[in-house]
């Protein structure tokens, strides 16, 4: 696990939770919808969606929130902070920043030349 003191851990969680939030939200108003939903009933949702909505927009920030989900459960383990790549630490401000990333810098940018497509929109 990457080397975060206490007051980092902290620092780091506020920061998912917050971008968290501000997912559910965004994805609320596009879908003017009321309610907290984690990223799977919203999957659901989308799956029932009129086809005429685009939802490219919405996958992607579905996407982001599962990062950060899974962010949350990894917080208080061993690998927390590590890169899913080559296992180096992904870095404390990088982490605040986006607080979903699951790579290093090195490493999400090799990804992004590899797969384009699935580069994420904010990293
Ligand atoms: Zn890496």
């Amino acid at each position: 696990m990457a080397d975060f003191t206490e007051h980092q851990l902290m620092q780091l969680k506020a920061a998912l939770q917050k971008r968290y939030l501000e997912l559910q939200h965004e994805i609320r108003d596009e879908l003017a919808h009321t309610q907290d939903i984690s990223a799977e009933e919203l999957t659901e949702y989308l799956n029932n969606i009129p086809d005429d909505i685009d939802t490219a927009l919405i996958d992607r920030q579905i996407n982001e929130m599962r990062e950060l989900e899974m962010s949350m459960r990894y917080l208080s383990e061993l690998d927390f902070g590590d890169c899913i790549d080559c296992g180096n630490e992904i870095g404390f401000e990088r982490l605040l920043a986006y607080p979903s990333a699951q790579r290093c810098i090195d490493c999400q940018s090799r990804f992004e030349e590899a797969f384009p497509k699935e580069s994420h929109s904010s990293l």
